[in-house]
């Protein structure tokens, strides 16, 4: 699978990168959103349906960021990551099925 390196996002520049990725307490986590710079960091090695659906989750992420809605708008972390898991599932399920349809 390859990722887009880089997409517009309302009119923004994102950047996504394939590496080593640690959270804020430098803990190794699948993907991350790096809201200032505009980057999505995905683990690299991951297989292609983790790695499918860690950029969805933080494709996820950025849309709401673009929108305004999070991070710190009044809509909590436990529900944006609720939200970034449901839509990234979904579509990773459309992704899925239209692979499916191909083949068979
Ligand atoms: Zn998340």
């Amino acid at each position: 699978m390859t990722l887009p390196r880089q997409f517009l996002l309302k009119g923004k520049k994102w950047r996504v990168s394939l590496r080593k990725v640690v959270d804020r307490d430098d803990d190794a986590c699948n993907g991350l959103c790096a809201y200032d710079e505009r980057k999505i960091l995905i683990r690299k090695g991951m297989s292609e349906a983790e790695t499918l659906s860690t950029f969805l989750h933080e494709l996820v992420h950025a849309t709401l960021h673009e929108a305004h809605l999070a991070p710190n708008s009044g809509v909590s972390v436990e529900t944006e990551e609720i939200i970034c898991d449901a839509v990234a599932d979904m579509m990773t399920n459309c992704f899925h099925m239209k692979w499916r349809r191909r083949r068979g």
